[in-house]
């Protein structure tokens, strides 16, 4: 079986590595592996803490992946000898004032309703667990099984694993799906070069309805959601775990890494394909973050960047056989890709391999659009 995958990110090159672990030819499609939002974000696996309203099957996916992550981390550290930077410390959620803590609250209620256990905390003991945090934060949770992974050593530890068994990296851009009647049966490059395919998988995030040859929706459309981010550094320890601040409704997080790098995001902004970094999204993320963490203005500034987040229509996933037969779609992971990845690559895998496909996956097949728009 020839699979050619389009997109190194973190989805296409866990499943990239996990489809060539089953046996398959596997070639990978990227003119700059893990530059999209794979190198930009910041790596927390917070399934609990992110969880919003009407979001229940992504929160099991979420869980799902949560669940898998200890194996799936050190099953590749051991392959490549990589380290990832994953922990599992858990991750702290603060408010800021008296409505934040209302809406902590609530996010509580609706956690404990689906049996997820979650720790309140009042503004003392949250300041226990993270004495950086100011006086007057006014309570919090903890959500003692999250964690995170550094995804700057996470992709390369992937691409080290692909080449460990084989898979064949092309360093171009694809431009174009060619169908045999009407059936993908390869990508065409942008030197013209034809990639023949028993099947295709499209993980190119944000881009990945940007092809030639797809009939109209295919793939459902994923839109570019930017996200600003700040690297501070730190050489004395500051937080101990992935902290998240409610700041007067808007929200914030901190995300520190064992050698003293610390990810302060992020914004969420549609603009399109926008990838500027501007002082108003800096300066909104550092002025939140100092009214949780008034330290951080001692913090070494180190880097901003902003990456674009791959955004369905419904903000989850699209996974799975698209309505042309041998075209798979792997995208739509929005916040969450990183957290997602190594539940994506055992389902996109299963998929592309004929195995059998985890049930997690149901909800989030690129059909659903194409029914809603006949209803
Ligand atoms: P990407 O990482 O964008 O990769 C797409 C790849 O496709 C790129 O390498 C690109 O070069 C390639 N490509 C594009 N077009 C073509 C083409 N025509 N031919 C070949 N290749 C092509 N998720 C979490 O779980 N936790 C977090 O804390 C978190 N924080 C985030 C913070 C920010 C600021 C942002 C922006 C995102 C964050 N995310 C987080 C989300 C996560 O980064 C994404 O969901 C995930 O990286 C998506 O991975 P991907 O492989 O689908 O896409």
């Amino acid at each position: 079986m020839r699979i050619v995958i389009i997109g190194a990110g973190v989805i296409g090159l866990a499943t990239a590595w996990r489809t060539a672990a089953g046996g398959a030819a596997v070639t990978l499609v990227d003119p700059a592996p893990a530059s999209g939002a794979s190198s930009v974000a910041a790596g927390m696996l917070t399934p609990v803490s992110e969880l919003t309203y009407g979001e229940e099957p992504l929160l099991r996916l979420g869980l799902a992946s949560r669940d898998r992550y200890g194996a799936f981390a050190a099953e590749l550290e051991e392959l490549t000898g990589l380290d990832t930077g994953y922990r599992t410390d858990g991750i702290i959620e603060v408010a800021f004032d008296s409505d934040d803590l209302k809406h902590l609250d609530d996010l509580r209620r609706f956690q404990e309703s689906l049996g997820i256990p979650v720790e309140a905390l009042t503004g003392r003991e949250c300041r226990k667990q993270e004495p950086m945090l100011a006086p007057g934060v006014r309570g919090g949770l903890l959500a003692p099984a999250d964690g995170s992974i550094d995804p700057r050593r996470l992709a390369p530890a992937l691409l080290a694993a692909c080449e460990r068994l084989g898979v064949r990296l092309v360093r171009r851009r694809a431009a174009r799906i060619v169908a045999e009647h009407d059936a993908a049966a390869g990508v065409g490059l942008d030197d013209g070069t034809v990639l023949p395919a028993d099947r295709v998988l499209i993980a190119a995030g944000p881009w990945s309805g940007d092809l030639e040859g797809l009939p109209p929706g295919t793939v459902p459309p994923v839109r570019p959601v930017k996200g600003q981010v700040i690297r501070l550094r730190t050489r004395t320890p500051f937080i101990r775990r992935s902290t998240r601040g409610l700041v007067r409704g808007s929200s914030v997080y901190l995300v520190p890494r064992a050698d003293g790098e610390i990810v302060l995001g992020a914004t969420q902004e549609e603009l399109g394909f926008d990838t500027r970094v501007t002082a108003g999204g800096l300066w909104e993320l550092l002025r939140d973050a100092r009214e949780l963490l008034p330290g951080i203005t001692e913090l070494e500034f180190a880097e901003v960047t902003a990456g674009l987040r791959p955004g369905s229509p419904d903000n989850a996933p699209v996974m799975g056989p698209t309505a042309m037969p041998g075209l798979f779609a792997g995208t739509g992971h929005f916040r969450n890709g990183i957290l997602l990845t190594p539940v994506s690559a055992d389902i996109l895998s299963a998929m592309l391999l004929d195995g059998p496909v985890p049930e997690v996956a149901g909800a989030f097949a690129p059909g659903r659009f194409a029914t809603e728009v006949r209803a």
